[in-house]
């Protein structure tokens, strides 16, 4: 018996881990990703760059319990270098004394999460599904499959974790 359904539409790093937040809540959680599944298709084409994690984002790893783990693989960075064009190089640091905000590899991260969020119960994720639409009075969202396919999806709550150009805010506010 689950508390209620949720779909997360987007399987970075944001929606990953909230998928996984609510699982381990009792929610049924759909996550859905556009894009095809990194575990098994090489998206990323050797590309995928680092991202700099700091305390907020220490804190949700650590709540799901992978922070130590991943904090073993990340290149702590303790300041900015500025390269002055007199050639001199000085430090501004990120925080006080021994503070650093730590490099991970984005895909890397990702990938964790989304193996960790297959291994719950609760919930189920879906590669290549692209939110097209949402009808924001249910909850309801339409997710087209293959070219010519799309399919309806309902739910008690959507959650867009689709990124910088989400869809859903755009759809929310009427821009396409
Ligand atoms: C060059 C660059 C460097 C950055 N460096 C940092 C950094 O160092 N530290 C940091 O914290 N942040 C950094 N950012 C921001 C970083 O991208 C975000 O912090 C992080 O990726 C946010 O994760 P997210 O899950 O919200 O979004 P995203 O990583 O963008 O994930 C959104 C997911 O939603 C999917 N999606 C999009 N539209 C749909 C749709 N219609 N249907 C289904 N799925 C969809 C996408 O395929 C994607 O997988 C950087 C960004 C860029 C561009």
């Amino acid at each position: 018996m689950t508390r209620g359904k949720f779909t997360v539409a987007g399987g970075g790093p944001v929606g990953s881990l909230l998928a996984i937040l609510l699982g381990r809540h009792g929610y049924e959680v759909g996550l859905y990703e556009g894009r095809p599944d990194s575990r098994v298709t090489s998206i990323y084409q050797g590309k995928s760059i680092n991202i700099a994690l700091s305390d907020r984002g220490w804190t949700s790893l650590e709540q799901i319990g992978v922070g130590s783990d991943a904090k073993a693989e990340a290149i702590p960075m303790y300041h900015r270098a500025i390269h002055g064009v007199d050639g001199e190089l000085s430090r501004l640091p990120y925080g006080k004394q021994g503070d650093a905000i730590w490099s991970v590899s984005r895909g890397g991260i990702n990938e964790q999460l989304l193996d960790i969020a297959d291994a719950e119960a609760n919930i189920t994720t879906h590669f290549e599904h692209w939110l097209v639409d949402v009808d924001f009075e249910t909850a309801g969202t339409v997710f087209q499959v293959k070219r010519d396919q799309e399919i309806t999806v309902e739910a008690d709550y959507l959650f867009g974790a689709d990124g910088a150009h989400s869809k859903v805010r755009r759809l929310a506010h009427n821009v396409s």
